[in-house]
């Protein structure tokens, strides 16, 4: 470890106790950030277990208290914390909500921050820039209040937003991580790979998110790992579904709409393929697509049975096409 990025790891850390400080204990935090949290369900303890926080709207509340604390402003600068000006360096965040994004360990790597309105012209979340430390496409939020359950339970639950973990872990589901806003990454995936080699992709309810999920299938199957994917229904988030549903129908609901890919895909375009032989050609095409990334022999040919008889076509069909797709790799 270079002093350097052990430099800013401490920083990272004292700006994450200062803006949980900051919602819990200040006037302006608690009018504006922990209301707002309380707004949107969450406990105390779940502010704690996340170490959220809030960001004063003052132009440099953090920087000054840190550099009064004799952290040096090189390091609040590369952390992206403090945006340097010549004579008057300033707070990135400001009047957000907090959320610090850490590894695997624990330690601090970076924060997201969030508006308080629903204002569609601003940037929602706020996110530290890449550094030495943050690495946006080798991190995934929550892994270190999820490590452990996901290990326990040999599956994670993959979704979008810092809210979809928090709100998932008061429904009493922790082994869940998010991407956050970043494109599903091979690093990422690997990540989780440590843990378990099965992924439950649970995107948002709209066409971001099944194109996201669609992508993010093909990914994981790359990796060689198992992949099932669960729909909500339009325009929910696994954050507003598991807040108005109780812990039981959220575990029954997951068990009940969890798919492997080939029916995944074939439920989500089935829809509006269904009499049209050309759509239904190009469908079973973009499945034998994904069933070329797995890497085991076994598998694959598993899933080419399945894929036959969801779609009703000859296997021989199906096996000469994938063969063509493989050999297309090599
Ligand atoms: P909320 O429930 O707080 O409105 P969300 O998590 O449902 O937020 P989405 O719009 O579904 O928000 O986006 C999913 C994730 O993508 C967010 O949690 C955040 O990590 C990231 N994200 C969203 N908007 C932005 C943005 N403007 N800039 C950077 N990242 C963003
Ligand atoms: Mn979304
Ligand atoms: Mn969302
Ligand atoms: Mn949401």
């Amino acid at each position: 470890m270079t002093d350097v990025r052990e430099s800013m790891y401490l920083v990272s850390e004292f700006a994450k106790d200062y803006f949980n400080k900051t919602l819990l204990n200040s006037e302006e935090g608690k009018a504006i950030g922990l209301s707002y949290f309380k707004e949107r369900g969450f406990t105390n303890e779940t502010i704690k277990k996340f170490s959220l926080g809030y960001s004063p709207e003052t132009w440099d509340a953090l920087t000054k208290e840190a550099l009064g604390k004799g952290y040096k402003l090189e390091f609040l600068e590369s952390t992206g914390l403090t945006i340097a000006r010549e004579d008057r360096p300033f707070d990135r965040f400001k009047g957000r909500v907090m959320f610090p994004i850490e590894s695997m360990s624990g330690r601090v790597l970076g924060f997201g921050g969030r508006i308080l309105t629903n204002d569609k012209k601003a940037a929602k979340y706020l996110n530290s820039p890449e550094s030495d430390i943050y690495h946006k496409s080798k991190v995934l939020y929550g892994i270190f209040q999820a490590k452990q359950a996901i290990a326990k339970q040999n599956n994670c639950y993959l979704v979008e937003g810092y809210t979809d973990v928090i709100q998932f872990h008061q429904a009493g589901i922790e082994n869940v991580v998010a991407s956050s806003g970043t494109a599903l990454t091979p690093d990422q995936i690997r990540l989780i790979n440590r843990l378990t080699r099965n992924i439950t992709v649970l995107f948002d309810g709209d066409a971001a998110g099944l194109r996201a999920s669609v992508r993010g299938i093909d990914l994981i199957l790359e990796e060689g790992m198992n992949v099932r994917v669960c729909a909500f229904p339009d325009g929910e988030d696994p954050d507003s579904f598991a807040r108005k549903t109780s812990h039981d129908d959220l575990v029954a609901y997951l068990e009940e709409n969890s798919k492997d890919f080939i029916q995944f895909k074939a439920s989500l375009l089935m829809k509006d393929a269904k009499n049209d032989p050309i759509k239904k050609a190009d469908l079973i095409r973009d499945m034998v697509v994904s069933i070329s990334k797995i890497p085991d022999r076994i598998q694959r040919e598993i899933y080419t049975q399945e894929c036959a008889r969801i779609m009703d076509i000859s296997e021989q069909v199906l096996v000469s096409t994938l063969a063509q797709l493989i050999q297309k790799d090599i």
